[in-house]
């Protein structure tokens, strides 16, 4: 618990910082961003790789400051009943069409649905179905399973066939810029570590059916009465 409070004052902290670097830092990025762009519609050659790369490093740059953004802000916004089933077949074609996914099986078990804000929701099951499919890897498997009951309210468990985590990598998951993927960021999993938290719930992590990880997100369900006035 010693852990858990550093961990929150460490979020808290990076937080209130980041809030005001990233504002600045984003309307600069965003000026870059427009004339790289502008230059390579001109650029043949060489130079038009190079600006690629630039622009790469833009947007990687765009990512991180949006994480710290995410961070500072995990969760204030309308909630409203979320059908999960739903929600993860959106995701699972947005990641398709976008090719994040790769050559992975994806398959989506169950019903349920949370209580949350739709799009945060949305967020933190991008994040674990995307980790699932690179950990994986080519050929390999990803499953969703949904479930809701009145006691421990909605839970999606995303688990995948890789080859899941070594002590220290588990015990860091969750650190912002923790990361072990040379173009990662080390901030999916602080997120939505952060947006289960603002929600009232949590994600857990432990060894999954198919092998590899399975991640547990666990989140309010509505009562009848939400349910019904939605
Ligand atoms: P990023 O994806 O940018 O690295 P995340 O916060 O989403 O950031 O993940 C942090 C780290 O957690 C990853 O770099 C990886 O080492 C580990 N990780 C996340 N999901 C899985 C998974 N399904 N199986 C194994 N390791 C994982």
């Amino acid at each position: 618990h010693q852990a858990q409070r550093v961990q929150h004052e460490k979020l808290a902290g990076i937080g209130r910082l980041a809030a005001g670097v990233a504002h600045e830092i984003n309307n600069p990025l965003g000026v870059i961003l427009g004339y790289v762009r502008l230059l390579q519609r001109r650029a043949e050659g060489t130079l038009a790789e190079d600006l690629r790369v630039v622009e790469e490093e833009a947007v990687r740059c765009q990512d991180i400051v949006e994480g710290l953004l995410d961070l500072s802000r995990p969760g204030r916004g309308p909630v409203a009943p979320v059908a999960l089933r739903e929600a993860c077949e959106e995701v699972v074609a947005r990641l398709r069409e976008s090719a994040l996914l790769g050559p992975v099986t994806v398959e989506v078990h169950g019903e349920g649905v949370a209580w949350a804000q739709p799009s945060r929701l949305r967020q933190v099951l991008l994040n674990l179905v995307k980790n699932a499919a690179e950990a994986a890897g080519e050929g390999g498997r990803v499953e969703v399973r949904l479930d809701v009951d009145g006691v421990r309210g909605a839970r999606v468990a995303v688990s995948d066939s890789g080859p899941g985590m070594t002590a220290e990598a588990r015990a860091r998951l969750f650190e912002p810029f923790f990361t072990t993927r040379p173009t990662g960021t080390g901030l999916g999993l602080a997120v939505s570590q952060a947006i289960a938290e603002a929600h009232g719930g949590r994600i857990d992590v432990d060894v999954g059916p198919l092998g590899g990880a399975r991640f547990t997100l666990s989140l309010p369900a509505p009562s009848r009465e939400q349910e019904a006035a939605a």
